[in-house]
């Protein structure tokens, strides 16, 4: 998508490690046109799905992923990353290594907000090695709904974790997907 893509090469800046920094219109500050124009363009694709829930993670899936519900009308549920004091009930629960702060983490999600009668559409900010979308498929398949598909705004697709999803037969929407970002040049997928 053009408007991503072309804040991507004016605002991203791209950090050792192969990590990209948005915080100038997605991660920090959030540039309300780019993430509307996406979360339109995320429901042209699965507007036909049936979506009935979108799950994110916090924090930063979550701008995106409720931009995204109004499209769909429904409501957006999203992971913690630990057990805090205003969680209880019964929990879903998924261990992921963060790509970010590199360490093991644990996201919990309420059963009583996900269960068997709901397609989920999972939506997050990036997908690098897929470790934080896989635990989140996980927490679909413990609830029993059927997943709709997962769509991310940004796909490093030289971290392989967007390909492994279309191998395993997930229905994976990236908006932009980046194939390198060697010597701080992007270079997006045609
Ligand atoms: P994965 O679990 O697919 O390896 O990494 C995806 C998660 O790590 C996302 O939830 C995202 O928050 C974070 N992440 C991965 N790569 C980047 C990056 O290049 N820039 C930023 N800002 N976050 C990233």
């Amino acid at each position: 998508m053009e408007i991503l893509e072309r804040a991507i090469l004016e605002k991203g800046k791209v950090l050792n490690g192969g990590v990209l920094k948005v915080g100038a219109f997605l991660n920090n500050q959030i540039d309300v046109n780019i993430i509307s124009a996406m979360g339109k363009d995320i429901y042209e694709k699965f507007k036909d799905c049936g979506v009935t829930k979108i799950l994110t993670v916090e924090a930063s899936g979550i701008a995106i992923a409720v931009i995204t519900a109004q499209f769909f009308n429904c409501d957006t549920v999203f992971a913690k990353k630990s057990k805090t004091i205003n969680v209880d009930g019964e929990l879903y629960s998924a261990k992921y290594f963060s790509f970010t702060h590199k360490n093991e983490n644990t996201l919990i999600v309420p059963k009583e907000y996900l269960d068997k009668n709901d397609t989920v559409l999972i939506i997050d900010d990036f997908l690098a090695h897929g470790e934080a979308v896989n635990a989140l498929i996980d927490i679909v398949k413990q609830s029993g709904a059927t997943l709709a598909g997962v769509s991310v705004a940004i796909e490093k697709g030289f971290q392989g974790g967007g390909d492994e999803l279309r191998k395993k037969g997930v229905n994976l929407y990236s908006i932009a997907v980046i194939d390198s970002m060697e010597n701080g040049q992007v270079v997006f997928r045609k």
